[in-house]
């Protein structure tokens, strides 16, 4: 258990990805090991007595410590930057545990409204039930920034790029807000993952990560993170999911560790071919406001290459005849899968607005520029060409 961490984050992140935080058993495995297991056991009463007060630091129970679980935690944090992580069963216990182990009733916070579904009834309709206050504004306006945090907060949340309409948040700028305001800033980072964009370089507080989406990348399992400095993930997260048990299952964060070590090699590909293919788009009829941040053409395309490196691996479209049209290209591509997932391995579209998004008013719909011929893609690791094709036959009538 002794790794020298320090000297592990002078290593470039390619290094950290295949190489951090790895601990060998004593039987000198290659790669790293699952340990599958709930407990552990004790040489002795003395032993169990000083790992429960935690003046012997080691391994109690997995629903706070294991393993391989702590091998994703340390490597995910080196390759991020961040003192800490913590891992949980989905993006979603991510989100959750990360604003709830903050807030508490009567605290104020202020969200962009174009958020992962999810994370809005999170904010919207969850957190208010304990007596939290949320205020939804555009995020792309930092007016409404700076109206919202004129005012005392305690957490602001936001996802950049979002999904599905690839809005993109001044990251700096509404940092500097939100701590005027007293509030931290967390920041779903799934869109950009690791690699292309470090919120906690621009001054967010906590990044979160559903690990589901490029982190395994091959559609296996569920997974998040969480990660912050010590303090907050020591003395706030920790304490918060020890107690209420969002424990990422040993088995996973072993699939999710083995995923980090292909990690930038498969968001280079993804971006490379979604920029391809964004620009192919962007010169066929038929097609109504094609959005990818690494175009020109996208609205916020110099705020997105002063936060992000690439574009991005998801190009998003409205077609001209709505929902009728939308529906009979989705039906006529042969290699594209019709999926609500994205970070695949494999290319996937979906309609938003009958899918994901199903549950918004048609106002909020509207506002975040989910219209029926709106539909998301998610660009995968097939050939390039291939998937071209494949678009252009089911946009040919
Ligand atoms: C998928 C997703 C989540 C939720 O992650 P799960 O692992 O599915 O729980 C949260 N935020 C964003 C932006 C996502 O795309």
């Amino acid at each position: 258990m002794t790794i020298d961490y320090e000297s592990q984050r002078n290593w470039d992140p390619q290094t950290q990805a295949v190489r951090g935080a790895t601990v060998r058993s004593q039987f000198d495995e290659t790669n790293e090991a699952i340990f599958l297991n709930s407990g552990y056991v004790y040489k002795s009463a003395e032993e169990a007595e000083g790992a429960f007060n935690q003046d012997i630091d080691r391994f109690v129970y997995s629903r706070f410590g294991n393993p391989t679980v702590t091998m994703f935690e340390q490597r995910l944090a080196l390759i991020e930057g961040a003192d800490q992580c913590k891992a949980m069963g989905s993006g979603m216990a991510a989100v959750f545990a990360a604003l709830a182990s903050h807030l508490s009733a009567g605290d104020r916070l202020v969200a962009s409204r174009a958020l992962f579904g999810s994370c809005q009834y999170i904010c919207e309709d969850l957190l208010p039930r304990f007596g939290v206050t949320t205020e939804l504004i555009d995020g792309r306006n930092l007016e409404e920034w700076e109206r919202a945090l004129s005012k005392p907060a305690n957490a602001v949340f936001l996802e950049s790029p979002s999904n599905p309409g690839l809005e993109i948040i001044d990251i700096p700028a509404v940092c500097e807000l939100a701590h005027n305001a007293g509030a931290l800033v967390f920041v779903d980072n799934v869109f950009a993952t690791p690699e292309l964009q470090k919120p906690l370089e621009f001054g967010a507080d906590v990044v979160i990560y559903s690990a589901t989406k490029h982190i395994d990348g091959q559609g296996r399992c569920l997974g998040g993170a969480v990660l912050g400095t010590q303090s907050f993930i020591e003395d706030v997260v920790t304490p918060f999911i020890r107690h209420t048990g969002p424990a990422l299952s040993p088995f996973n964060a072993w699939v999710l560790l083995k995923g980090l070590e292909t990690l930038s090699l498969r968001v280079d590909r993804h971006c490379n071919s979604a920029m391809s293919i964004a620009t192919h788009l962007s010169k066929k009829s038929g097609i109504n406001r094609l959005l990818y941040p690494e175009l020109e053409s996208h609205p916020q395309h110099d705020l997105a290459m002063r936060q992000m490196t690439r574009g991005g691996t998801v190009v998003a479209f409205e077609l001209e005849g709505g929902k009728e049209r939308a529906f009979a290209f989705l039906n006529k591509l042969r290699i594209i899968d019709i999926s609500n997932n994205l970070g695949d391995a494999k290319s996937l579209i979906c309609h938003p607005a009958t899918t994901t998004h199903q549950k918004l008013s048609d106002e909020d719909k509207e506002r975040v520029g989910i219209r029926p011929g709106f539909v998301r893609l998610s660009v995968g690791l097939e050939s390039e060409d291939d998937l071209i094709a494949d678009l252009d036959q089911a946009l040919a009538n």
